[in-house]
């Protein structure tokens, strides 16, 4: 069997919806789990739909995904270029090939005549005329108009595309990978541009071309694109290619949480979640959609919760590393139904990944939130101890500001009402007689701060119960954060009794 190749081939117009990202991580695990080889292709060759910064975006989102492809642009390769704008010159042939053949044709018409077409021939059965086989015999192409019109018309530089001749009324038919057997009637598929006046393919030349010549055993791509298949499928037949046609699979959409109908941008600004990977801003219009990275997801959890967005190995397992889904994947279980998405399930993965982490792996992110908070960490080997205390209780990454702010600074506001109807003298000596004592205090551990804590408490004949929450008012701020002999220990002496000081001066 030929080696595994797949490819990714994004058209760069902007930010990639999570959508995008799964079919680049069902891609990815398909070409690892069978030691094959992951390609990514730029489809630019819509120059109208260049957009400045969003190959960049692409190249970004798989390095911080870490689904980085074995070919692309940067990357570099065997089948390249990767840019299909920099392969223009090879597509030409296969459609003049086509046309030489009867298959393809050229066609003159001008805007405004196609424009007409549509007008003309709008009827209560076609209420949208396109250029078919119905309608073909009365445009201006090469099978309309005879030979020497056709040649004047080339020859004085009139513009022209090649259009693909389909077939009227003839089935063509796949088997895709997840839907199994699927086919098509020709007579409802219009005749595609294949070769654009300015000499560029269309996506669909283009798509067919480059995965012949760069050996594509397996193409996987979202279901909106189910209804170009019949055009691709007579290509590589016409194009005498049928044998390497790869396997297609045809994505499920990924829904809204509530309705029908595949997710979009708009329905992450109504409902407050991000459904692009990361941030990014279009730069024609400036408008802004945020990212899962920016919103604080870990990519580790960012792409075990795609992976489950359509696909289960049927064990009931939901988490998993990416070596565990490679290891796992096959195309064959992946749903045929599309999939809601649900941001509480992407936090409880985010939650469960934070949870799994290691201390050093999330000390980068958790120091850069905090720098943004405008808290500065000097000491590493504390910031770890810290994540380490309160890494349990943060779903994304900034929960880490408010979880810990209090280990590097004296909380600004406490929570004093929560302390104040039980107040008394009573606790209130203790707390002072505190003070005093831990300022003698030589052993600054947890086990010892409580053992000292507890004594006192029964000195004073308090319920330690009752000491507990207005002690952590003082050091936290608020009723959160871990054990509060373990802030104590890791804040310090001096800091735990400035704190307790404050605390009393305030009540
Ligand atoms: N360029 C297409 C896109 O933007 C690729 C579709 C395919 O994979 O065939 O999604």
């Amino acid at each position: 069997m030929a080696k595994v190749r797949v490819r990714f081939a994004p058209s760069p117009t902007g930010g990639i919806h999570l959508g995008g990202v799964r079919t680049v991580l069902y891609n990815y695990l398909f070409a690892r789990h069978h030691g094959g080889d992951f390609v990514l292709r730029i489809e630019d060759t819509d120059q109208s739909r260049f957009v400045a910064g969003a190959e960049e975006y692409i190249q970004e989102c798989l390095q911080w995904c870490g689904l980085v492809p074995d070919e692309s642009p940067v990357h570099g390769g065997e089948y390249g270029p990767y840019r299909q704008s920099e392969r223009k010159a090879m597509y030409r042939q296969y459609a003049e090939k086509l046309v030489a053949e009867g298959k393809a044709y050229y066609a003159f018409d001008t805007p405004e005549e196609l424009e007409e077409m549509r007008n003309t021939f709008k009827t209560e059965e076609h209420p949208s005329p396109q250029y078919d086989h119905r309608l073909r015999e009365k445009m201006r192409n090469s099978l309309t108009l005879g030979a020497d019109e056709v040649n004047r018309l080339i020859s004085e530089g009139v513009p022209y595309v090649i259009r693909i001749k389909m077939p009227d009324n003839e089935t063509v038919s796949f088997t895709d990978m997840i839907r199994g057997e699927v086919s098509f009637n020709t007579s409802n598929v219009d005749d595609k541009v294949l070769l654009k006046a300015d000499g560029m393919p269309t996506y669909h030349l283009a798509v067919v071309v480059d995965d012949y010549l760069m050996k594509i055993t397996h193409a996987f791509r979202g279901e909106e694109w189910l209804p170009s298949a019949p055009v691709h499928l007579l290509l590589w037949k016409y194009l005498g290619w049928e044998n390497s046609m790869p396997q297609w699979a045809h994505l499920p959409l990924i829904l809204k949480p509530d309705g029908n109908g595949k997710l979009s941008k708009r329905d992450g600004e109504r409902l407050g979640f991000p459904v692009f990977a990361m941030n990014w801003t279009d730069p024609r219009t400036n408008e802004f959609t945020q990212g899962f990275r920016e919103r604080g997801f870990l990519p580790e959890a960012f792409v075990n919760m795609l992976a489950m967005l359509g696909w289960n190995d049927g064990s009931g397992q939901e988490l998993f590393t990416i070596e565990e889904l490679v290891k796992n994947f096959s195309m064959e279980r992946v749903h045929k139904g599309g999939a809601k998405f649900d941001f509480e399930k992407a936090k409880w993965f985010n939650h469960e990944w934070i949870k799994r982490s290691t201390n050093e792996r999330l000390l980068p992110l958790v120091k850069q939130a905090l720098v943004n908070a405008g808290i500065s960490v000097k000491d590493d080997s504390y910031l770890l101890q810290v994540i380490g205390m309160v890494k349990e209780r943060c779903t994304l990454v900034p929960d880490f500001v408010e979880q810990s702010k209090f280990f590097f600074q004296a909380p600004e506001v406490l929570d004093i009402d929560s302390i104040k109807p039980k107040w008394n003298p009573d606790k209130n000596n203790f707390f002072k007689e505190l003070a005093e004592k831990w300022g003698a205090q030589a052993e600054w551990t947890a086990p010892a701060i409580e053992a000292s804590f507890k004594d006192l408490a029964t000195a004073h004949s308090i319920k330690v119960g009752e000491l507990q929450l207005p002690f952590r008012i003082m050091l936290v701020g608020g009723k959160f954060g871990p054990a509060v002999f373990d802030i104590a220990a890791a804040i310090g002496k001096e800091a735990t009794i400035a704190r307790i000081q404050h605390g009393l001066s305030l009540l």
